[in-house]
């Protein structure tokens, strides 16, 4: 079997434990041998993203401190331009020569796959892994529905080197994403059940996501 690298980049504004527990079953049943978790510098979907790469960073940084096998990696933010991932994607398949290299996404961004920048030469460099989301049927697109390969599974994917194959994996579910944990901060709620407790300390000691820091 290759060497097995994921990559599994997003805005994380700010990073939820359905990023961390998402990632987390994967190392359980994949033998991922690291994930590279990629926090984007300029995403090029979500136009205001509201707090800083440093602050995003540092959250990212905090929540997968102890998974293991997991690598935050700032490479977005010392590119300069936009965050295009099939840039990304060419960097770490140079560096990872003898790897079978995994993108990791959410049945919501892969959705929209169609609209990423030259996505047709993305899903030919590297396999994709896409997580089911709950309330994010991949059904919803008929382009990203028909893209996935539906006679293999995971076992398959990970074995085989040179076809490039879509696949979508049913994950542990977890309802949870960047906006509700900013709404509940904009609304004065708890969020201790929707991040890990170092990055709710954060929060909150840079008052982000908080009204006051609203233009
Ligand atoms: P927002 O609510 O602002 O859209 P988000 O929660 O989707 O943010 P992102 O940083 O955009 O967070 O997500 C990064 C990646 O993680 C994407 O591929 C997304 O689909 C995936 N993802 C986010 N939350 C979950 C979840 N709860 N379960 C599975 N995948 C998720």
């Amino acid at each position: 079997m290759p060497r097995l690298v994921g990559i599994f980049g997003g805005t994380f504004d700010p990073v939820h434990i359905g990023h961390t527990r998402t990632i987390a079953y994967l190392l359980d049943i994949i033998p991922f041998e690291k994930i590279l978790i990629i926090p984007n510098a300029l995403p090029v979907h979500k136009e205001n993203s509201q707090e800083s790469f440093q602050h995003r960073f540092k959250m990212v940084s905090m929540a997968f401190q102890c998974i293991d096998k997991t690598f935050v990696d700032d490479r977005e933010k010392l590119r300069n331009g936009p965050s295009y991932a099939i840039d990304t994607v060419k960097e770490v398949l140079e560096e990872e020569t003898d790897a079978k290299v995994i993108f990791i996404v959410g049945s919501d961004s892969f959705s929209e796959i169609d609209s990423w920048h030259k996505w047709e030469g993305l899903l030919s460099l590297v396999d994709f892994i896409v997580m089911k989301r709950p309330n994010h049927p991949l059904t919803r697109s008929k382009k990203a529905f028909d893209l996935i390969n539906k006679t293999i599974n995971i076992k398959d994917l990970v074995k085989k080197r040179k076809i490039k194959n879509i696949v979508e994996l049913k994950v542990t579910p977890v309802t949870v994403s960047s906006s509700l944990v900013r709404q509940h901060v904009l609304e004065g709620r708890g969020v201790e059940h929707l991040v890990s407790k170092k990055v709710g300390e954060y929060l909150k000691k840079h008052n982000l996501y908080d009204s006051k820091n609203l233009p």
